[in-house]
């Protein structure tokens, strides 16, 4: 029980109306060490309830510790603006009994309102590194009494080329704080390095691996040729599939645009999602969503982090992500909180490795799907016989041609065997030798299989992120699923 963490008063009030009554492992491993003030370096799956984890311990401190000091008590830094609306949104869920307040800072809103807001000196600020800097440089924000910085999503803020950015505002932070880093993964070099430079001591927790998460979603893959081919495919789905809201990534803007249009020609009321839209038109498309004004939304990898939409029970990747935290990041849109979801990832040939891979290091099969009247031209890689040790070799393929070539010879010419190594040597002088005999050749009979390669593990880690238009407490989940 959240009782029994010493939390302030006004949080655990907050919590019961909240309707949040156990904490989730993540939780009850995280929130005594940050109440004790270690330095922390966390990594927990979507889902988990980790944004309490790190939010009901600062908070505390800040009640309990009051400060007539100027400036910011609690950072929290986010890397997409969605991801810093959201938190946003839970903090203020958190406070509402509090007399804390709290600011919202991102790129694409007004600078001007942002300043205004700083003035009013909000105990609390959730940013996007960018924006914050800016403020930084005109000596908007004050950092130097931070007593709590949080970095959310630190391997999705690195791969974002945030890192020089959080190290400047790190910089401009209190030396003697405390630090908190949230990652998808530990394994991150990036994540690795920049803990090294911003924790003093950390005290390390993995509380979840790749391979535990989203046993409650089915992950299937359907077999698919080209974007004509695609296009059938999903509309498809999108009319046959039980669900209540869709999210589909694609890997481009255009492809997301074009998509949009087309699953609305096709009567599908689908918004768009990605990183060029106006900020404005960004929270609109999200609030529709939210809603349920539109059941399907078309992203890039913007919305594959930290959205916790209530409802999404259908993730489709008509382009399969490009790497493997991509993937998993993208499928835990669904199966929120205990909820169950289904993720459909279309597999074209240039895809196969990747699918292994990603299978490989989830350790699991995806269920594979065919859809009758639909299925495709490419049914996997090409199996090679295993029957000749050297099969598929080069120099089998041309022996093979040579034999097919001789035995294809009219009739009324001589059917010499032509070998190989003398169709190789025409023009060469020959080496003296016995008459009729050629020099021995060595050849490289090893087979280069076409099968797709073992492939390398890659760095995975789990993601992480959130909410929704509120908070929901989790469904009670087997103990496997956290
Ligand atoms: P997060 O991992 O922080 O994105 O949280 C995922 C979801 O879990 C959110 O919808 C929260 O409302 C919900 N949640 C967080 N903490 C708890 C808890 N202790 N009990 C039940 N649900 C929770």
């Amino acid at each position: 029980m959240f009782a029994e963490l010493q939390l302030d008063k006004q949080l655990l009030r907050a919590l019961e109306k909240l309707g949040l009554e156990t904490p989730t492992e993540v939780q009850s491993q995280t929130i005594p060490l940050a109440l004790a003030g270690s330095d922390l370096l966390v990594n927990a799956h979507t889902g988990s309830g980790k944004t309490a984890a790190f939010l009901l311990p600062s908070l505390h401190k800040l009640l309990t510790e009051p400060s007539k000091l100027h400036g910011t008590r609690l950072l929290v830094l986010s890397p997409t603006r969605e991801l810093a609306r959201q938190l946003f949104k839970n903090c203020k869920d958190l406070i509402q009994f509090c007399p804390l307040q709290v600011g919202l800072m991102m790129g694409g809103d007004e600078f001007k309102y942002q300043r205004a807001m700083l003035r009013k000196d909000p105990e609390i600020l959730i940013a996007t590194p960018g924006r914050l800097l800016e403020h930084i440089k005109h000596e908007h924000a004050e950092l130097s009494n931070l007593e709590v910085l949080v970095l959310d999503e630190g391997d999705r803020m690195l791969d974002m080329g945030l890192s020089d950015d959080v190290l400047e505002i790190v910089r401009a932070c209190k030396p003697e704080r405390q630090t908190m880093l949230f990652s998808a993964t530990l394994a991150h070099t990036g994540v690795r390095k920049i803990a090294q430079q911003i924790l003093r001591a950390p005290k390390s927790l993995t509380l979840s691996t790749a391979q535990d998460q989203h046993s409650n979603i089915r992950q299937q893959v359907i077999l698919t040729d080209d974007a004509a081919h695609k296009d059938r495919v999903l509309t498809w789905l999108l009319s046959n599939e039980k669900y209540e809201k869709a999210l589909i990534f694609t890997n481009t803007r255009d492809y997301t645009n074009k998509l949009g249009g087309f699953l609305r020609y096709h009567n599908i009321e689908a918004g768009v999602l990605h990183g060029e839209m106006e900020q404005d038109a960004r929270n609109q498309i999200m609030t529709q969503l939210r809603y349920g004004k539109i059941k399907v939304l078309v992203a890039t990898d913007v919305a594959a982090r930290g959205l916790d939409v209530k409802g999404i029970d259908l993730v489709i990747n008509v382009d399969m992500a490009r790497s493997g935290d991509d993937y998993i990041h993208r499928v835990g849109r669904t199966g929120r909180a205990g909820a169950s979801g289904t993720a459909i990832t279309f597999i074209s040939a240039p895809d196969w490795n990747l699918m292994s891979t990603v299978e490989h290091y989830l350790q699991i099969r995806f269920e594979k799907r065919a859809i009758k009247g639909l299925e495709a031209a490419f049914k996997g890689p090409k199996k090679i016989k295993s029957s000749g040790k050297a099969a598929g070799s080069k120099v089998n393929k041309e022996k093979r041609k040579a034999r097919k070539e001789a035995a294809e010879m009219p009739d009324e010419a001589p059917k010499t065997k032509q070998r190989l190594r003398d169709k190789k040597n025409i023009g060469k002088r020959r080496a003296p030798s016995k008459e009729g005999s050629t020099t021995p050749e060595k050849t490289n009979n090893k087979s280069k299989s076409a099968a797709p390669k073992t492939p390398a593990k890659p760095t995975w880690g789990e993601p992480s992120a959130w909410q929704k238009d509120g908070w929901a407490p989790m469904k009670k989940k087997k103990k496997t699923e956290e």
